[in-house]
């Protein structure tokens, strides 16, 4: 390793952090026997009932559902796909798979049949626990022996023979059974799907030692401005399927003994009515979510006095749309994050207390402790000092093992010296707040949920009528980026930007859309036949301005 690396570091010093703990073990440490915290205080309130979990309530339905899934079959180190919209039993499946040492991977539900097919079979999952509206999405896997977990609403018609097994049931089984499994802090705990810089959607091996340093990092230790208290309501409508819901909202939430408000999906009134009822404290958000707040009239007609920080993540965020929420919220701090599924949280806003330490419009925080970050030139490699944009590297316990049967994609990702590739383009500025100038990978992110150019493009040149496609980014007000197709028909076709959308677009979820279609005489390609990406995105600049 060069020895002349110009290496960032927290300004928070680095904390002692339990990750030879299995993450059950670090999430509910505070509520075990020589821990302080009260297990009678609100973990999960299902905003959409009204329903409530205790801390105790948490963990015994938990491990009733660990013996259950057992009694399933379900064994350390198998894979269980978690296709659930945010509810209790979303939070409470992960965390009963986790502690049997098997494995979740998360989908988002309104994945097409064939999305969820693909995961599922990628992942080698055993077991789809789901709820009754997704079923029929699901019919060829279970022929194909995949066991299928049903979580019933009130009205749901169930028929005796539809060979799922209730969600119910699993929560009346015995936990006293089930002897508690041994775990390394090496074993797969979780695993999102994410095409990373490049390529097809691929699993993300997260670690039980991976997934408790990055909780810890944000929320353990001496910390003059804790992200979370035991006193907090966390309000929680981004995705639990994505890593941002998962790891800094919910397990981090746990880990303080905070109440976790799970609200399915945004709805900017409720959610703002939800503020008012439950009195919420911290309100993570996208930006896309920033934009809604800011452009509502009706925010006057709500008490959102009692929220106290809000954070974004998972995207850019425009200074300008900063500054306008900050004075909605004028009680409140307002900070960002920047992460990423393969990485766990890279930066984050306040670490440190209010003033003079609030980080500026724009910034998304200072690095996490207990890593290390290089700023490096994208052609020679060579670590860069400060204000210098390059290539974001992070390295620490909380990174992937790696990505799934892909030996090849990890090696890309992750160095020989460890440091993880991030595919970012930033720089550190002189009061060591980072901030992302661009991006090199070729991901899409509309509204922050990943587009994965590959992925449209097999599906585009698996049509009879097309020669080759490229998938790129086009900026969009709302989406910040929406994804675009230049195509090559083959000789004679009429085929028309009509067939080739609606070709794709049944096939993918709604944000995978393809948005526009530009028909080429070829596509822009290096000798080596990677796509010239930046050249088609000049075109659309220059060629096809909105
Ligand atoms: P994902 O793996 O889906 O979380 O996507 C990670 C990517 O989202 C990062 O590599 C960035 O490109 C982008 N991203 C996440 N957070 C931010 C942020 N605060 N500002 C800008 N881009 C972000």
């Amino acid at each position: 390793e060069p020895s002349h690396d110009l290496i960032f570091r927290s300004k928070l010093p680095d904390i002692s952090i339990p990750n030879h703990l299995p993450l059950y073990d670090y999430v509910f440490q505070k509520f075990s026997g020589d821990g302080d915290g009260d297990s009678t205080t609100t973990c999960l309130i299902d905003g959409a009932t009204g329903r409530i979990f205790t801390y105790a309530d948490v963990q015994i339905n938990l491990r009733r559902i660990a013996a259950g899934l057992h009694r399933q079959g379900i064994r350390h180190g198998d894979t269980v796909m978690l296709l659930l919209p945010n509810s209790p039993e979303f939070a409470l499946s992960f965390l009963a798979v986790a502690y049997l040492g098997a494995v979740s991977t998360t989908a988002n539900p309104y994945y097409t049949q064939s999305e969820i097919a693909k995961q599922a079979i990628a992942s080698d999952a055993k077991m789809i626990i789901t709820k009754r509206c997704y079923v029929d999405k699901l019919t060829n896997l279970q022929n194909d022996g995949v066991l299928i977990v049903c979580v019933d609403d009130e009205g749901d018609v169930v028929s005796s023979d539809d060979g799922c097994v209730s969600f119910t049931e699993l929560t009346k089984a015995d936990e006293t059974e089930l002897p508690k499994p041994e775990i390394s802090p090496e074993d797969t705990v979780s695993m999102p799907y994410s095409s990373g810089t490049t390529g097809l959607p691929k699993g993300v091996m997260i670690t039980h030692k991976g997934l408790v340093t990055s909780i810890a990092q944000k929320v353990d230790g001496e910390n003059p401005n804790v992200n979370f208290t035991g006193d907090d309501v966390i309000l929680c409508f981004l995705p639990m399927f994505h890593i941002y819901a998962l790891d800094a909202l919910m397990l981090s939430a746990m880990r303080t003994g905070a109440a976790i408000l799970i609200v399915p999906r945004f709805e900017l009134n409720l959610v703002m009515e939800l503020i008012q009822r439950y009195k919420v404290t911290v309100v993570p958000v996208a930006p896309p979510v920033v934009l809604a707040f800011v452009k509502s009239p009706d925010t006057e007609r709500y008490d959102l006095s009692s929220v106290r920080m809000m954070l974004s993540g998972a995207a850019t965020l425009k200074k300008e749309l900063e500054d306008a929420v900050r004075l909605k919220f004028p009680n409140a701090i307002f900070g960002q994050g920047y992460g990423m599924t393969e990485s766990g949280t890279v930066a984050k806003s306040l670490a440190f207390a209010k003033n003079p330490f609030q980080t500026k419009s724009g910034a998304c925080g200072t690095v996490i402790r207990n890593a290390e970050m290089k700023v490096v030139d994208t052609i020679t490699g060579v670590s860069l000092p400060r204000n210098k944009p390059g290539e974001i590297c992070i390295r620490g316990d909380q990174l992937m093992k790696g990505y799934l049967n892909d030996p090849e994609a990890t090696a890309q990702t992750i160095d020989k010296d460890g440091w993880l590739h991030t595919g970012d383009i930033g720089f550190v500025d002189d009061d060591d707040e980072v901030f992302i100038v661009d991006r090199l990978k070729e991901l899409i992110k509309f509204k922050g949920y990943q587009v994965a150019p590959a992925e449209l493009e097999a599906l585009l040149i698996s049509h009879p009528y097309i020669e080759d496609a490229a998938v790129v980014a086009m900026k969009d007000e709302i989406a910040d980026e929406v994804p675009v197709a230049f195509v090559v028909r083959s000789e004679g076709s009429q085929l028309t930007e009509e067939d080739v959308k609606s070709y794709v677009n049944k096939q993918v979820v709604h944000y995978k859309r393809i948005k526009m279609v530009f028909f080429i005489e070829a596509i822009p390609k290096a000798v080596s036949g990677k796509i010239l990406r930046k050249e088609l995105r000049a075109k659309l600049e220059t060629e096809y301005p909105k």
